[in-house]
């Protein structure tokens, strides 16, 4: 099989997958490998979880796609239950996590369009942030090395310090649209907002009529301990896009929102050809059946976090590479003082997977449902190669 016509977008592991179960993953030789990547905390069952599995052999059988000028009952169920699980009242359904951002970005724009005017249209993003890849949500991505190539980005754009009280009171005015933020700066190292930095956000864009956006694509759906990140700093922001996990490995992404927000959208405004479509739909619902209803978020995850920083700061006080291990729940970044590169691949070699975060940050992001002797078993392995 020929590597040479995928472009060359990812430096790769020298492995190639076959199938997958639970934590584990299996290449073409029959290794096994233990998963704490989750396909970048995408995979939050697990792989091929027979939940999801049934659910897609099921409904692909009845109905995959039609248009969104028609209904389906799986679009109105799946919104139906993350505005009851949560503090919003309507749900834009996209395929990804930069379609969800991109989403929230026009929402926002035209909501300051209609309430502020035609200058209401700045966006104040975070530096070291990420939000993805396409134009708009790149325009907000904090981190140079991403955009360098690109420019120029969309108009109207200014980033301030994350968690710094004082530059974000300087920056915003009247004519910001919106505010967007992480809850917990994923791909920039693991770095979760302080609470009153987000309740300052919440304060100031309140006092100047900009709508605040929370992108939870990474920390969302379960991964913090709470099903919304939000909860768990208690600040309610305007918008929350969300994605990767939603779709437990199936390709979703959604921008749910405030009824007053939301208002500013009308048919026309925004759209895509397979946004809640009934497949992915009807996998979105099971997985939050899963993680909600069999309590994999409220018991699993907290019982497992605490199990795994416990053990991570006991491997910080003997190791003395490790400057600090931070996150929340099962989103968990390691921060290393010697070449984190090496210790990856060590573990690689030793049936491992774990990716970085920014440039001295390990990530660990196993599944959600993990058990205590998978972590025991990657702790160990993680400890030989430190
Ligand atoms: C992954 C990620 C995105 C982009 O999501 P895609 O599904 O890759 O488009 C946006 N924001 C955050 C915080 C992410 O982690």
């Amino acid at each position: 099989m020929s590597k040479s016509y995928l472009m060359n977008t990812y430096g790769r592991f020298d492995v190639t997958f076959e199938k997958g179960e639970g934590t584990k993953l299996y290449d073409k030789e029959g290794n096994e490998y233990l998963d704490f990547v989750s396909g970048v905390a995408v995979n939050c069952l697990g792989h091929c979880n027979p939940v999801i599995v049934n659910t897609i052999k099921e409904q692909s059988s009845k109905l995959m796609h039609i248009s969104n000028y028609y209904w389906n009952e799986n679009a109105m169920k799946l919104t139906e239950i993350l505005c009851k699980n949560s503090d919003f009242d309507k749900v834009f359904m996209c395929n990804s996590g930069t379609e969800a951002i991109e989403a929230g970005l026009k929402l926002a724009r035209k909501y300051g369009s209609i309430h502020g005017g035609e200058e209401k249209k700045e966006i104040i993003y975070m530096e070291n942030s990420f939000h993805g890849r396409t134009m708009g949500a790149l325009s907000v991505t904090g981190q140079p090395k991403y955009q360098e190539s690109f420019r120029p980005l969309i108009g109207d754009v200014k980033s301030v310090k994350f968690n710094d009280q004082e530059d974000i009171k300087i920056k915003i005015s009247k004519n910001t649209a919106a505010v967007i933020v992480e809850p917990i700066q994923g791909e920039g190292g693991i770095i979760p907002a302080k609470k009153e930095y987000l309740k300052l956000l919440r304060e100031l864009c309140d006092e100047n009529g900009a709508v605040l956006i929370f992108d939870e694509v990474q920390c969302g759906m379960g991964r913090t301990g709470k099903l919304f990140a939000y909860e768990k700093f208690g600040v309610v922001p305007d918008i929350v896009c969300i994605a990767k996990a939603l779709g437990g490995g199936f390709p979703i992404g959604a921008m749910v929102a405030k009824e007053n927000v939301a208002a500013s959208f009308v048919p026309g405004d925004h759209g895509n050809t397979y946004g809640g479509n009934p497949l992915a739909c009807a996998v979105a619902t099971s997985v939050l059946g899963e993680l909600i209803d069999k309590k994999i978020i409220e018991v699993n995850v907290n019982e497992k976090s605490g199990y795994l920083f416990d053990k991570l700061k006991k491997l910080k006080e003997k190791y003395h590479i490790i400057s600090d291990v931070r996150g929340m729940g099962l989103l968990v970044g390691v921060e290393i003082k010697s070449d984190i590169k090496k210790i990856i691949n060590t573990c690689f070699e030793n049936k491992l997977l774990l990716i970085t975060a920014g440039a001295n940050v390990i990530r660990f992001l196993p599944p959600l449902n993990v058990s205590f002797e998978e972590i025991d078993k990657a702790l160990s392995i993680f400890e030989k190669a430190l």
